[in-house]
C-alpha cells in the first residue's frame, strides 16, 4: 500500500519511519527539503511537492504546525488533495482548529475524496517508537480501512465520533497540558528562589498530588535545563490560542488558557522559539 506524508518535523519523522518500518511504500515531502533526505536514505520516495507525494497513494497523512500551513499543503498550489484518486484517505493529523477541519473534510467530500481527523497524544520518543495515541474523528468505515496505518503509527486509535470531535478532544488535553507546565514554570521559580534544595522540593512535587506525567516530565528537563526540543514553544502558544477559541465558541472566557499563552509567547520572544517548552522556565529565572 502507498501512503504519503506531508510534514516531517519531530513528529512527521517519526511517523514515516515507523510506517517504513512496516513495509509500506511510502513518499515524503517537506518544505525544508534537508528534513526528507534521511527518510530518503532509509527508503521513501522523496516528493518535490504535496501532489507529487500524494499521486497514488492510498492514504496520505498530514503532521503540521498550524491551520494556514495544513491549508496550504491540502488545498494551495500542487496541494495534496487534487493529486488524489477518489477513494484514497486523506488523514490530518496535526493539532488544528475544528473550524478549519471541518472546512477540510468538505474540501475532501467534494473530490471524493474520504477523510480522517486524527491528532496525536505522545510527543517526539511516542511518534519515534510507534506508540502514539490517535484521536480519530471520522467515519468508522473509512477509519476500518486506514487501520494499518494507524497500527504502524501507535499502539491505541481512540475513535470519538465524527469529524470535529478529534479537534475538540485534542485542545481540551493540549489546554491541561499547556497551564500545567505554565505553572510549574512558576513554581519551579518560586522554589529556586526561595533557596530551596530543589531535588527534594521536585519530588515533594513529583510524588505527591501535582505528580502527573507533565509534572514529572517537563518538571526534570526544567530542573536540569534541558531544552531539547520534544514539543517546541511556539506550537504550545498556538494550541493555547487555538483552546481558548474553541473555549470562547463553548462560551467560556478562558484567562487560565490566555495567561498560560502569555508564558509561551515570551518564552519565543526571549529566543526559545526553537526549544521544548521546558524553556519557559528560562524568562521567568532571569526576571527581577
Ligand atoms: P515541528 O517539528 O515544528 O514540525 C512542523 C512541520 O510543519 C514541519 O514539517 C515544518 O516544515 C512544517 N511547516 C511549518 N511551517 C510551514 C510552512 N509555512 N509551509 C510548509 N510547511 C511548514 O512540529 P511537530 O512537533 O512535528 O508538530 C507537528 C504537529 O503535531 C503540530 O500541529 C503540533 O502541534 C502537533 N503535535 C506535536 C507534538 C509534539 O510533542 N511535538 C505532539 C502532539 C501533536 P519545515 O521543516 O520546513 O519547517
Amino acid at each position: 500500500m502507498k501512503i504519503a506524508v506531508l510534514g516531517l518535523g519531530l513528529m512527521g519523522s517519526g511517523m514515516a519511519r515507523r510506517l517504513l518500518a512496516a513495509g509500506f511504500d511510502v513518499a515524503v515531502w517537506n518544505r525544508s527539503a534537508d528534513k526528507a533526505t534521511p527518510l530518503g536514505e532509509a527508503g521513501a520516495r522523496v516528493a518535490a511537492t504535496p501532489a507529487q507525494a500524494a499521486d497514488g497513494a492510498a492514504i496520505v497523512v498530514a503532521m503540521l504546525a498550524d491551520d494556514d500551513v495544513s491549508r496550504a499543503v491540502w488545498t494551495g498550489p500542487d496541494g495534496a488533495l487534487d493529486a488524489m484518486a477518489p477513494g484514497a484517505i486523506a488523514i490530518e493529523s496535526s493539532t488544528l482548529t475544528g473550524p478549519w477541519i471541518t472546512e477540510l473534510a468538505a474540501h475532501a467530500a467534494r473530490r471524493s475524496v474520504r477523510f480522517l481527523e486524527a491528532p496525536v497524544t505522545g510527543s517526539r520518543d511516542q511518534a519515534a517508537a510507534g506508540a502514539l495515541r490517535f484521536l480519530v474523528g471520522g467515519d468508522a468505515a473509512t477509519l476500518a480501512d486506514a487501520r494499518p496505518a494507524f497500527d504502524a503509527m501507535g499502539n491505541a486509535i481512540v475513535h470519538l465520533g465524527p469529524v470535529g470531535s478529534g479537534a475538540t478532544m485534542k485542545l481540551a488535553n493540549n489546554f491541561l497540558c499547556g497551564v500545567q507546565a505554565a505553572s510549574l514554570a512558576e513554581a519551579i521559580t518560586l522554589l529556586e528562589k526561595s533557596g530551596l534544595d530543589m531535588e527534594q522540593a521536585m519530588s515533594v512535587l513529583a510524588d505527591g498530588a501535582p505528580g502527573s506525567p507533565m509534572v514529572k516530565g517537563v518538571g526534570r528537563r526544567m530542573l536540569d535545563r534541558d531544552y531539547r526540543p520534544h514539543f517546541v514553544v511556539p506550537l504550545m502558544a498556538k494550541d493555547l490560542g487555538y483552546a481558548a477559541r474553541a473555549l470562547a465558541d463553548a462560551g467560556i472566557t478562558s484567562a487560565i488558557a490566555a495567561a498560560a499563552r502569555a508564558r509561551y509567547i515570551e518564552a519565543d520572544e526571549a529566543g526559545e522559539s526553537l526549544h521544548d517548552i521546558s524553556a519557559i522556565v528560562e524568562p521567568l529565572r532571569k526576571a527581577k
